[in-house]
């Protein structure tokens, strides 16, 4: 697609004073059913994954993405995959609060992966490139993904209905979704 774009990047519709080529015409066709591809895609995945997802779980707690730290890149991809977060999460909210979950969302900030799930102690030592935590305090040593996901889903339940140290909680929508309309 980058490619593409590039290739052709030329390209002009109506420059002043003179009709654009049918070439160009035929790129900004093309370029458009791209696009609307790629989102439907997009869109696609992002149903089937949150019904899958409703399906099997009814109490969700998600980090909120480190937006400030994906701008430093300054790429497109990180835009992107934030853009799809937003509505992969929007998506999901609906779906289980609809089925009578509840979705926590967890501060940027909040050290999940830091955080021991067994003791509660943060380890400030951990770097990007561990990939087991291995706790100083308790002596616990867990895959740092799987540490994360279980420090998660206790502060899912914890802030579940005390709304403390959340960023946002969507007990509003929840409410919404019983009302009609
Ligand atoms: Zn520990």
């Amino acid at each position: 697609m980058a490619k593409f774009q590039w290739r052709n990047r030329n390209k002009q519709l109506g420059t002043k004073g003179k009709p654009p080529s049918k070439n160009a015409i035929k790129y900004y066709k093309k370029l458009r059913l791209n696009h609307a591809r790629i989102a439907n895609m997009r869109r696609d995945f992002i149903e089937k994954t949150t019904t899958k997802i409703v399906g099997n779980i009814k109490h969700v707690c998600l980090e909120d993405l480190n937006v400030k730290g994906m701008m430093q890149n300054g790429k497109l991809a990180a835009s992107i995959a934030r853009q799809g977060f937003y509505e992969f999460r929007e998506r999901l909210t609906i779906k289980i609060v609809a089925s009578g979950g509840s979705v926590v969302l967890a501060s940027q900030w909040f050290p999940s992966s830091k955080t021991c799930h067994n003791c509660g102690q943060i380890n400030p030592e951990l770097k990007l490139s561990d990939r087991i935590y291995n706790c100083p305090h308790c002596g616990t040593v867990i895959d740092r993904d799987l540490n994360a996901a279980i420090v998660l889903s206790q502060y899912g339940e914890v802030n579940q209905f005390t709304r403390v140290g959340c960023t946002r909680i969507y007990a509003c929508e929840l409410e919404g979704a019983d009302s009609p309309g």
